[in-house]
């Protein structure tokens, strides 16, 4: 789901989706990928027309060259209001913010170019890899990692060097989870991605196959009954996906959906955490809440990269713990995403969380929850037995606060103001004794 690497493939002269501007939309074209490939605006005069406006201004204009701008009609008709308050807009439409760089922005922020042992292959822990097949997208993503390699014309991977990361992946049978990324697989011709599955499930070793394409969110005709079928021949298969706002969430984007999940392949999603478009609890509930309906996991949330040209998107890391904070306990446990930051320096995914464990001892570990309930967890007997000795000794000295927790005298704390404690209080006039003692 990302662009593609610079020693991929010999560059091609050919666009496979030359783009041609005159066509017209008619009901058949508009759910034709093709069409709407072809007919992406790329640049910042067509978006004008298409939207029925006028904003551009030199530093747009700036920005649009150094990073190539390409919008799918369809993606282009999600936006509401034509300015930077939209996300849609925000997300498809280059700005002048993306020309000015802060002092921690790298062109290759994750070191990916360090972890390639074959062209076109990363292989960066210890059990999986990822191909890039691809340097093509349906859209590109003014946020994305890799956008410095946005658009080049370079459109798959060749048969040799296919070869060699299929002889690389023979060679290293301890990789089972295959990664096949981009750029945007689904942006190949069907046959095309079905060599590249085939040639990969073809390895002994190789366990299951994952795909990430952003297309169920920026072309979801893409996924037509042929691509679905031809995928399900490939099982155990997973795909993941990238929605970032509840906008995205179409009639179109949720019949690409459902294609998928009959065809039985698990589907996950990995959002970025943009600021001024997703970077709020209850915009990120009502994606979460949004994509579980449409049988979609949230499964990453990511601190967006230390990539050059999207200072203004990043949030603090703060902000994702927030927003974890707020989810936890008000959503389904499958709604909920994993927050990651995928460290600088090729430090790899790193899940952040806000802290639930506030205090132990050799007896207790002392957790809280959503609603900052502080519970005492006991260890295994065997480790406490020195320790009970301390709490008998100071019995007299008060209920000591996490301490109390800490060391086995207290089971609980809890505000008053929490439904726990409403739960309980509710049950202690039901049933005579209390299993759990509210301090
Ligand atoms: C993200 C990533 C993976 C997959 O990581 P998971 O945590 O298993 O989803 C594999 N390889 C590279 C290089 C990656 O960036
Ligand atoms: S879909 Fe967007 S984020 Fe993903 S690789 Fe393409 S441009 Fe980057």
């Amino acid at each position: 789901m990302q662009t593609s690497s610079s020693s991929l493939e010999t560059p091609s002269q050919e666009d496979p989706f030359p783009s041609s501007p005159k066509e017209s939309p008619d009901i058949s074209a508009w759910s034709n990928w093709r069409w709407q490939m072809r007919n992406r605006i790329r640049n910042l005069n067509d978006l004008q027309t298409f939207l029925g406006t006028r904003m551009a201004c030199l530093s747009q204009a700036m920005a649009s060259k150094k990073f190539p701008m390409a919008i799918t009609p369809y993606y282009a008709s999600l936006i509401a209001q034509a300015d930077f308050t939209d996300p849609i807009f925000q997300m498809a439409v280059p700005q002048g913010k993306e020309l000015f760089d802060s002092i921690h922005l790298q062109q290759d922020p994750l070191h990916e170019d360090n972890d390639m042992p074959v062209p076109g292959l990363i292989h960066r822990y210890p059990d999986r890899a990822l191909i890039i097949t691809t340097s093509s997208c349906a859209m590109y993503c003014r946020h994305c990692t890799r956008k410095r390699k946005a658009g080049e014309k370079r459109p798959h991977l060749s048969e040799i060097h296919l070869a060699k990361i299929k002889d690389y992946l023979e060679n290293h049978s301890e990789i089972r989870d295959v990664i096949i990324s981009g750029g945007d697989p689904f942006t190949l011709e069907t046959g095309i991605l079905e060599h590249i599955l085939a040639t990969i499930r073809s390895i002994p070793s190789v366990e299951i196959l994952r795909i990430g394409t952003r297309t169920l969110v920026t072309l979801p005709m893409r996924i037509t009954s042929r691509l679905a079928h031809m995928l399900h021949r490939y099982h155990p298969l997973w795909i993941n996906t990238h929605f970032n706002h509840p906008q995205e969430i179409t009639k179109e984007s949720s019949i690409a959906c459902s294609r998928l999940a009959d065809a039985g392949i698990p589907l996950g999603n990995q959002s970025v955490l943009l600021r001024g478009i997703n970077d709020n609890p209850q915009v990120m509930e009502k994606l979460c809440r949004s994509l579980i309906r449409l049988r979609v996991r949230p499964y990453y949330l990511f601190q967006c990269d230390l990539v050059n040209g999207v200072e203004h998107f990043r949030t603090s890391l703060s902000k994702g713990i927030e927003i974890m904070e707020y989810l936890r306990g008000r959503l389904s446990g499958i709604a909920i995403p994993t927050f990651v930051v995928d460290a600088p320096q090729g430090g790899g995914k790193i899940p952040v969380l806000p802290n639930y464990i506030v205090s132990t001892s050799p007896t207790h570990t002392v957790l809280r929850n959503y609603e900052g309930v502080f519970i005492a967890y006991p260890e295994p007997m065997s480790t406490s037995v020195t320790d009970k000795v301390l709490i008998h000794e100071n019995r007299d000295q008060g209920l000591g606060g996490i301490w109390g927790l800490a060391s086995g005298r207290t089971r609980i704390l809890a505000p008053a103001d929490t439904n726990h404690v409403r739960r309980f209080s509710r049950k202690r006039t039901e049933i005579a004794a209390p299993s759990t003692r509210l301090s």
